[in-house]
C-alpha cells in the first residue's frame, strides 16, 4: 500500500473504531465483537507502524503510549475541584432540602448515582485531549494524561467539535468519573491472586489505583471506563440537565440513571430505587447525588468551605461502618446465659441507628480483644443483627483495660457459673431472669405501657435489648429489627408509647420500682409526706414510721431496699433515660370533709371502678387503707367482699354498702 492511500485507509480505520468504541464505551451498545474491533485496531496500529508520519494524537493507537514516568507531575487547577456534602438520613436530608429553599428559588433538582471511583478533570484543546488530572487536594492534583487516555469511554478528540469551535485554543474542561465495572473488578482481582499480588479491597481503591500507575501499560490492562459528570466550560448550558445533553454531543458517556425531578418526595423515591438497583448497576454506587439543577442559581448558592451549597450527596446505608465502644454490659438472658454487649456511641448501620452490638461470650471479646473506648468495625450479620467484626488498630484510648469476666451475676449478685468446655456463663441462681423479668412487667405496668406483654419483653431480654426496667425507657425502633412478631409500624407504635409514659407521678413511680410491702397506697402515703424520691431514699426508719398508715414492717422494707446500690442505680437509670417524676398536688386536706377519716375497700362496685371511688374519697380528703384496723373510719363493701368485711364486723368498723357510700358522697 502506498502512502495516499494508506493516509485514506488509515482515516477510515480510525473512524470506524471510534465510532466502535463510542457505541461500546459509552453508549453502552456492542455494535461490533471485541475480537473483531481488536483485529481493526491491529490493521491501524499497522498501517502506523508502516507510516510512522501518520500518527496523529487522537488514534486509537495511541491511547497507550510513552514511557514509565518517574513520579507524577503537579497541576493547579484552573477552578477548584470541589467536594460534597454528605447525608445519611431523610432528616439529614430535609435539612439541607429546606436550606436550599429558605436560600433561593431552587425548582428543579438533578438527581444521580454516586458511582464510587477516582474524580479527574480532562481538558480538551482544539477538540483534542490535551491533559488529565486527579482531583488531589482539590487545588492540586497529579497529571495522569497518559493512563486516562488508555480509557476507552475516554474520548481523544470530541465530537460535534463545532460546538466548542470558535477562538484557536479554545479550552474545554469535563469532570467525570474513573471507575472499575464490577466484572472488571473481580477480574483483576482474580489476576491479582494468580500472580500472587494483594488483592483490591473494593472497586473504588482498584480504579484510583489503576489510574496512579506510572507505566500506563499497566493503567490500559485494568479496563477502566469513565463517566462525566461536569462540563466545567460555559458552552450555553443553564441547567445540568442540559450539561448531560451537551456531554452526550461531545462524545462522552454522562453519569447515568439521572433524573430531574422537584419534590423531596420523588428524591426518596428515586434514592430507594437506587439503592434497590444498586447490585445490578454494574458498578459501584454508594449514594445519590442531588443538585439544584439550575446553573445560575447553583452558583448563587455559593460554596462554604470546599463544598458548594447547591450539591449533596445522600448516602446509601453502609455495611460496614466504625463506631466508639462506650461500655461493655454483661446481660442475663432468660436461660441464665449472661452475654456480653458493647453499648456503641449510636450508628448508622444498613439504614437502621445502632446502639449496642452483642459479643457473644468471653472468649469472643478475648478474640477481637474489645475494649471500653475502642474504635470498632460493625457489620450486620444476616443484614440485622449489629455484629462487631473487628478492633481498629492504632485507635486505642491509653490506659484502657482489657474487659474481665463478672465474678457475681449483673442483675441478682449471685455466683456465676461456667461449665466444663462451654464458652457462655450462667447465674446460678436459677430464678434470676426470670424474677428480672417479672420485674421489666410489672413496671411497664405501673407506668401503663399497655403495648407491651410478657411475650415481647421475653423477646427483648433474650435479644440482649433490654434486661432492668429502665432499659424500656431507652428502646428505639430500630431495636426491633429482626425481632420476631414486629414490623417497622409496631415497633414505631410501641416506642412512641413508652415515649408518652416518660411522664410519672411519683406514688406510680414507687409502685413501678417493686418495694416489697409496699402497695399502691402505701406509695401514695409515701409520696404525698416525702414528695420527691430523692427524700423517699434519704429517708430513715423513723421518718418513715412518722407517716401514718406506714408501719414498721413496711419502714423496714423501704429502708432495706433503698440500700442496695442495684436499686439506686435503678432509680438513676430512669432519670438517666428521660423519666420525670411528678411530685403530688399540694392540697390543703386540713379543711375537707372527710380529712383524717380512713376507708377500705372491699369487693366490686357498680356504678363505678375501684379507683374512681378511691378518687372520690381522696378528693374530699379521706385516707385510703389496704387493711381494716380500729382507726379504720368507713369500710365500703361492693359484691363479692374478701376477708376485710369480716375483720370489718370484727371490729364493729362502720360498714357501708354502695348505695350508702354514694349518699354520703352526695351528703358532702
Ligand atoms: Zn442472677
Amino acid at each position: 500500500m502506498n502512502k495516499e492511500d494508506a493516509k485514506i485507509r488509515i482515516a477510515k480505520l480510525r473512524v470506524s473504531i471510534d465510532e466502535y468504541r463510542h457505541a461500546y464505551h459509552v453508549l453502552d451498545q456492542a455494535t461490533i465483537s471485541d475480537a473483531a474491533l481488536d483485529s481493526l485496531k491491529h490493521e491501524l496500529y499497522r498501517l502506523e507502524q508502516e507510516f510512522p508520519d501518520l500518527i496523529t494524537s487522537d488514534s486509537p493507537t495511541q491511547r497507550i503510549g510513552g514511557t514509565p514516568l518517574d513520579k507524577f507531575e503537579k497541576v493547579t487547577h484552573e477552578k477548584p475541584m470541589l467536594s460534597m456534602e454528605d447525608v445519611f438520613t431523610l432528616s439529614e436530608f430535609g435539612e439541607w432540602f429546606d436550606r436550599i429553599h429558605k436560600l433561593s428559588d431552587a425548582s428543579t433538582f438533578f438527581l444521580m448515582p454516586k458511582i464510587d471511583g477516582l474524580a479527574v478533570s480532562i481538558i480538551y484543546v482544539d477538540g483534542l485531549l490535551s491533559s488529565a488530572a486527579t482531583r488531589g487536594d482539590g487545588r492540586v492534583g497529579e497529571n495522569v494524561t497518559l493512563n486516562v487516555r488508555t480509557i476507552e469511554s475516554v474520548p481523544l478528540r470530541l465530537k460535534e467539535a463545532e460546538r466548542v469551535e470558535g477562538s484557536k485554543g479554545r479550552r474545554v474542561e469535563v469532570r467525570g468519573e474513573i471507575y472499575i465495572a464490577t466484572k472488571d473488578f473481580k477480574k483483576l482481582n482474580d489476576q491479582q491472586a494468580t500472580d500472587g499480588e494483594a488483592l483490591f479491597a473494593n472497586p473504588r481503591n482498584a480504579a484510583a489505583g489503576s489510574v496512579r500507575q506510572l507505566d500506563p501499560k499497566i493503567t490500559a490492562s485494568r479496563h477502566l471506563s469513565f463517566v462525566a459528570w461536569d462540563l466545567v466550560t460555559d458552552l450555553g448550558q443553564t441547567t445540568q440537565a442540559e450539561e448531560w445533553e451537551i456531554l452526550r454531543e461531545l462524545g462522552f458517556k454522562p453519569t447515568p440513571d439521572s433524573i430531574v425531578v422537584t419534590t423531596v418526595d420523588e428524591i426518596q423515591a428515586h434514592w430507594k430505587t437506587l439503592q434497590k438497583k444498586r447490585d445490578g448497576l454494574g458498578f459501584w454506587v454508594d449514594g445519590m447525588v442531588v443538585r439544584v439543577n439550575d446553573n445560575a442559581t447553583f452558583d448563587d448558592l455559593g460554596v462554604i468551605g470546599k463544598t458548594p451549597r447547591g450539591l449533596v450527596a445522600w448516602k446509601f446505608p453502609a455495611e460496614e461502618v466504625t463506631s466508639i465502644v462506650k461500655d461493655i454490659q454483661w446481660f442475663v438472658g432468660r436461660t441464665g446465659a449472661i452475654t456480653p454487649v458493647a453499648v456503641l456511641e449510636p450508628t448508622q448501620l444498613g439504614g437502621t441507628t445502632v446502639q449496642h452490638a452483642s459479643l457473644h461470650n468471653f472468649d469472643e471479646i478475648e478474640r477481637l480483644d474489645v475494649r471500653v473506648g475502642d474504635t470498632v468495625v460493625l457489620y450486620k450479620a444476616g443484614d440485622i443483627i449489629p455484629k462487631v467484626k473487628g478492633v481498629v488498630g492504632g485507635m486505642r484510648v491509653e490506659g484502657s483495660k482489657a474487659a474481665e469476666m463478672p465474678a457475681a451475676c449483673p442483675v441478682c449478685g449471685s455466683s456465676v457459673e461456667r461449665k466444663e468446655g462451654e464458652v457462655a456463663i450462667v447465674c446460678s441462681n436459677r430464678q434470676c431472669s426470670a424474677q428480672n423479668q417479672e420485674a421489666v412487667l410489672h413496671a411497664a405496668r405501673a407506668f401503663a405501657i399497655d403495648g407491651i406483654g410478657p411475650a415481647t419483653i421475653a423477646t427483648l431480654m433474650d435479644a440482649g435489648i433490654i434486661q432492668l426496667p429502665p432499659d424500656l425507657f431507652r428502646l428505639i425502633p430500630d431495636d426491633f429489627n429482626g425481632l420476631e412478631g414486629f414490623g417497622e409500624v409496631s415497633a414505631n407504635k410501641l416506642v412512641d408509647e413508652i415515649r408518652a409514659r416518660k411522664e410519672i407521678p411519683l406514688a406510680k413511680f414507687v409502685v413501678a420500682l417493686g418495694i416489697r410491702n409496699v402497695g399502691e397506697e402505701t406509695a401514695r402515703d409515701l409520696a404525698r409526706r416525702f414528695r420527691t424520691i430523692d427524700a423517699l431514699m434519704a429517708a430513715t426508719l423513723v421518718d418513715l414510721t412518722a407517716v401514718p398508715q406506714v408501719g414498721a414492717i413496711v419502714a423496714q422494707s423501704v429502708v432495706d431496699f433503698f440500700a442496695e446500690q442495684h436499686h439506686r442505680d435503678i432509680v438513676a437509670s430512669y432519670v438517666a433515660n428521660g423519666i420525670q417524676i411528678v411530685a403530688p398536688a399540694v392540697v390543703d386536706t386540713s379543711k375537707l370533709p372527710l380529712t383524717g377519716k380512713s376507708f377500705v375497700l372491699t369487693g366490686g362496685l357498680d356504678t363505678m371502678s375501684r379507683d374512681e371511688a378511691k378518687e372520690k374519697i381522696r378528693a374530699l380528703g379521706g385516707d385510703l387503707s389496704e387493711s381494716v384496723s380500729k382507726k379504720t373510719a368507713f369500710v365500703i363493701v361492693g359484691t363479692d367482699p374478701g376477708s376485710k368485711f369480716e375483720k370489718a364486723k370484727g371490729l364493729g368498723v362502720p360498714i357501708l354498702s354502695e348505695t350508702e357510700f354514694i349518699a354520703m358522697l352526695a351528703s358532702l
